[in-house]
């Protein structure tokens, strides 16, 4: 109820800021041992004020930037994942989540999101891994917060995608090049209708399913060079929720018997792969902005949607001298990034009309942004001098979302 109260007060919509350590990369050019020195390209320009404030300092520009909570080069992504834990206590409370990253390339989104996981394949026995991303530990928060309800019954289902040029590519399918629709209900609720969704119930089931939709994008990938910061990537973890007295078991469903047993193969790898249907298909559902009205058994099962988005980079790519595919690609990330931009204004100044059709990053996420539904933007920076005029962009749209 307080939790509830706070969130409600805070806005649906935040912003919190990232800045990064400097790395090595941010000095390539410069005499070694410069790093961060003053005078040179990999001075740092961008510092931590306090837990809600930074400033981007230079001979020309002297502005801080207010958000609802700023983390410094040093904070850890456990700390990190200190504000994001109770958004899983409104997902299972029924309220769709959206958590994602904006940022240029190379500012730390994948750090963010994914953190160590992002190559190397899960290893559950160096669990929980403190560079572990906002993606393993929220789906490590929910199967927490599912095993202490015991008076619901759940299920989880994920779906992995890439939007690519404004194409929707599954990343779990075997034909990641087939082309998918996006559904939206009367009731606004979007959904992938014919891309692979599977259950999952441990943390392990998120990440290998993760890791291997990450694998699938990389051998698919139409560019070669830097294919990762030029899509988008969306892991959908969609929670199905029940009241056990309005549960009638489907065979595969039956909880004596725990999916992590029965759907796995001989090397432990999930089997279950269904359509993203709802599992309890011949019942009707909800979206998210319903609550159970109790009654009788109109509305069995809640579903909730948490989106965990990693963004194309958003550096300011020049069209002139750009052709061909990399055209095509800079011309679809500007678009999709100001899209967001589009719906993210209308919203902070409670416009009627909010334009998430305009591209499928905005329709895919509307039913988990606005409305109900919680964002959280975590927007990632470089502190070095060399990328002033990103993070200053970054910092812009990050704004203007407030
Ligand atoms: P992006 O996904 O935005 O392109 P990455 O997450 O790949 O950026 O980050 C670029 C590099 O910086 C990576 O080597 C990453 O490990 C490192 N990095 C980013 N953020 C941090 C951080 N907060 N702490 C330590 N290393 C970081
Ligand atoms: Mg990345």
């Amino acid at each position: 109820e307080l939790h509830n109260t706070l969130m409600e007060l805070r806005g649906n919509i935040r912003v919190h800021s990232r800045i990064r350590p400097l790395m090595e990369f941010d000095c390539v050019n410069e005499e070694p041992g410069t790093l961060g020195r003053p005078g040179t390209k990999s001075e740092v320009v961008v510092h931590l004020v306090d837990d809600e404030n930074l400033c981007v300092r230079t001979t020309k520009h002297n502005k801080v930037f207010e958000f609802e909570r700023v983390y410094g080069p040093v904070e850890t992504q456990e700390s990190v994942f200190d504000e994001v834990q109770p958004m899983l206590t409104s997902l299972l409370d029924g309220y769709n989540i959206c958590i994602m990253a904006y940022g240029q390339t190379g500012s730390g989104k994948t750090h963010t999101m994914l953190g160590s996981h992002r190559n190397d394949d899960y290893n559950a026995t160096k669990n929980p891994h403190r560079d572990e991303g906002v993606i393993p530990r929220a789906s490590r928060e929910l199967f927490r917060l599912i095993s202490e309800k015991a008076s619901m019954t759940y299920t989880v289902e994920v779906s992995v995608v890439e939007i690519y040029n404004n194409d929707i590519r599954d990343l779990l399918s075997s034909d990641p090049n087939c082309k998918h629709d996006i559904s939206t209900a009367t009731d606004n609720s979007t959904s992938l209708p014919t891309i692979v969704s599977r259950q999952v119930d441990t943390v392990y089931d998120v990440m290998c399913l993760v890791q291997h939709g990450l694998r699938t994008r990389r051998e698919t990938a139409t560019m070669v060079h830097e294919h990762s910061s030029r899509s988008h990537l969306v892991v959908m973890l969609t929670v199905n929720s029940q009241a056990p007295s309005f549960f009638s078991k489907p065979a595969q469903q039956n909880p004596d018997v725990t999916a992590s047993q029965a759907l796995r193969d001989s090397k432990g790898r999930a089997l279950s792969m269904t359509q993203s249907q709802p599992n309890f298909s011949s019942m009707p559902f909800t979206d998210s902005q319903s609550q159970p009205s109790g009654g009788n058994s109109a509305i069995p099962v809640i579903k909730t949607k948490l989106q965990l988005v990693d963004l194309a980079g958003s550096e300011c790519v020049g069209m002139s001298g750009v052709t061909g595919a990399a055209l095509r690609e800079t011309s679809h990330i500007n678009k999709s990034l100001s899209a967001l931009a589009d719906v993210l204004g209308a919203l902070a100044e409670h416009r009627s009309h909010v334009p998430y059709r305009n591209t499928r990053l905005t329709h895919l996420l509307q039913d988990s942004i606005g409305g109900d539904a919680k964002l959280l933007v975590l927007l990632c920076v470089s502190p070095a001098q060399r990328y002033i005029t990103e993070s200053l962009q970054c910092l812009g749209f990050g704004h203007r979302a407030r």
